[in-house]
């Protein structure tokens, strides 16, 4: 054993009058100190020294590592199968009284030694038996659960477990459901006589007609969905459809066959939503297919009708429409930060129906309102279609027929 840790040993007997564990002991010594655990070390300089830290009450300590017994263990297992949880990675994190972190930081610092803190230790003592006994693997970037044990009082569990990210794309065939659910304007979700006590102001959404399979399946708590922007409620989703990442919260089985399950509720949901191509993802995906990149393009179709007939020679003038500065529509200034947003139309076309109403392709960055260009909505957006055409036009029906991959 190297001089420099006898020295240092003695120092630390010195300073805790020999109240100290073998647990500490040997972490504090342990940067100075290759390839030994901290009990090995302590146990070897113990012996060298001719001393026995034996029934000592641990000054730094209080003597916590004793907390750590076959019974606290069996509260962990027990308490893994009670909620019958499914995982393969997991981290430790312990909770200790703040008096013994700051002593036990203090005599580091007293004595210049740059060792392991009290709180990691505890937790790898703890990780490392776990992950024998139960066969997982311990990480303690990217975790399944997260294990939480309190030894501040008689060793309370509790179980964080992480969530999981599912991303696809999906399809709205019918016009009414929302995205994502919606509180009733009338109780905000409380339930009240208009929403016959659901809380709800539609009964059903793409968001739920997907997430009460997955967390059926998963059973998980509840769910969050990130779609790549939304249509409105009487807007069809047709194409390959709008991208999407679904968050599981709380999911006590992870491994699901997903392609086995988007098959089942598709069928379910047939003629009314569809999901595809689902698959587990990253969370950084949730952020990612918010942001739409300029390249990404959005072609929609809009029956415009309008209140008076309209001049076909002018009709052809659409297609000319390229740079739109479009003000925050009037319809969504309460959820939309007030300014003007400047979007361009790639593509138009028209059919028309009849000399009053005509179908409109058109092909724009993401992000523009086709509703308002048709109607200009008082003015705010520019140019739009009422005013060149000379008449009040306004969408009838909209379908988003596709979104680009990028
Ligand atoms: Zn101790
Ligand atoms: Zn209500």
């Amino acid at each position: 054993m190297d001089q420099l840790v006898i020295t240092k040993a003695k120092e630390i007997l010195k300073k805790t009058e020999g109240n100290i564990c073998f647990h500490c002991f040997g972490r504090k010594l342990s940067t100075l100190v290759k390839n030994k655990t901290h009990l090995q070390t302590a146990y070897e300089v113990c012996d060298i020294l001719g001393v026995d830290l034996k029934d000592r009450h641990c000054q730094i300590c209080d003597n916590v590592f004793d907390k750590i017994t076959p019974e606290l263990f069996g509260k962990i297992y027990n308490k893994f199968d009670y909620l019958n949880i499914e995982f393969e990675t997991f981290e430790v994190g312990t909770i200790i009284q703040k008096e013994i972190k700051q002593k036990d930081e203090e005599l580091s610092d007293e004595l210049g030694l740059n060792s392991e803190s009290i709180k990691k230790h505890l937790n790898r003592i703890i990780a490392t038996q776990i992950a024998s006994k139960r066969n997982k693997k311990i990480d303690l970037i990217k975790q399944d659960i997260v294990v939480n044990v309190n030894l501040k009082n008689e060793g309370k569990i509790r179980i964080q477990i992480n969530p999981i990210f599912i991303e696809g794309k999906y399809n709205k065939y019918i016009r009414g459901i929302p995205q994502t659910e919606w509180f009733c304007v009338y109780c905000k979700g409380k339930g009240c006589r208009k929403c016959n006590g659901t809380g709800k102001q539609y009964s059903e959404s793409v968001e739920e007609l997907l997430s009460k399979h997955l967390l059926e399946a998963t059973r998980g708590y509840k769910s969050k969905f990130h779609g790549a922007g939304r249509e409105d409620v009487d807007v069809l989703m047709l194409g390959s459809g709008r991208p999407f990442v679904i968050e599981i919260k709380e999911p006590k089985k992870r491994k699901i066959n997903l392609k086995e399950l988007e098959q089942k509720i598709n069928e379910i949901n047939k003629g009314k939503t569809r999901y595809t191509n689902l698959k587990y993802c990253e969370s950084y995906r949730k952020g990612q297919i918010k942001q739409s990149s300029p390249e990404t393009f959005k072609v929609y179709k809009a029956k415009v009708c309008c209140d008076k007939e309209f001049d076909e020679s002018k009709l052809k003038e659409l297609e000319f429409l390229n740079e739109i500065n479009q003000q925050t529509p009037i319809r969504v200034l309460k959820r939309r930060t007030d300014k003007i947003r400047q979007k361009h139309v790639k593509e138009l076309t028209t059919q028309i129906i009849n000399n009053k109403s005509f179908e409109l392709t058109i092909k724009t960055e993401g992000g523009l309102y086709i509703k308002e260009l048709i109607s200009g909505d008082e003015g705010r957006t520019q140019p739009n279609i009422s005013e060149i055409l000379g008449v009040n036009a306004f969408c009838e029906q909209l379908d988003v027929v596709e979104i680009s991959e990028k």
